[in-house]
């Protein structure tokens, strides 16, 4: 059965609190959503409905018994009725594919994401954003740069 106005689209989602037309709404519209879900944050917005999603992990590398940070940038469906800016925090889920590069939509708006407001500000100071971090811990890596030694070419032209 299809309810129309159907606020629950399968995950623990606050549902919006207006009401859109968006036909690839999860709320309003036909849009069903499986898959993966994803936080991340919004970082541009060339057109206000199909804004980049950013977000980072940790992924640990056994052979060097370290840590690779990894990041992901996603093209997202925006729907009307959540309408999220340039540095809001949202929950993404995947769906069916929207357009060549979009296969993800907004769920969910969890508010403003502070550590890319404070980049963008241009706070550079590392003290400042340490102390947001805080909750992700990350371990230092030692960097050595290995020193290679050049060879040097030897003409051989007699
Ligand atoms: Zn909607």
């Amino acid at each position: 059965m299809k309810d129309k106005n159907k606020l629950t689209i399968g995950i623990d989602v606050k549902p919006p609190k207006k009401v859109c037309e968006d036909k690839k709404c999860p709320f309003h519209g036909s849009l069903k959503v499986h898959g993966k879900v994803f936080v991340g944050t919004v970082i541009k917005a060339k057109f206000p409905r199909s804004p980049l999603v950013e977000w980072s992990a940790r992924r640990y590398i056994p052979k060097y018994e370290r840590y690779e940070k990894t990041r992901t940038r996603v093209h997202v469906h925006n729907p009307l009725c959540i309408n999220a800016v340039v540095g809001d925090k949202v929950k993404i889920a995947e769906c069916r594919p929207l357009s060549k590069t979009k296969n993800f939509v907004i769920v969910e708006l969890m508010g403003e994401d502070m550590e890319f407001q404070l980049k963008a500000e241009g706070i550079e100071e590392s003290k400042s954003v340490q102390s947001i971090k805080d909750n992700t811990k990350e371990e230092k890596q030692d960097e050595k740069k290995e020193s290679k030694p050049k060879e040097e070419n030897v003409d051989a032209s007699s």
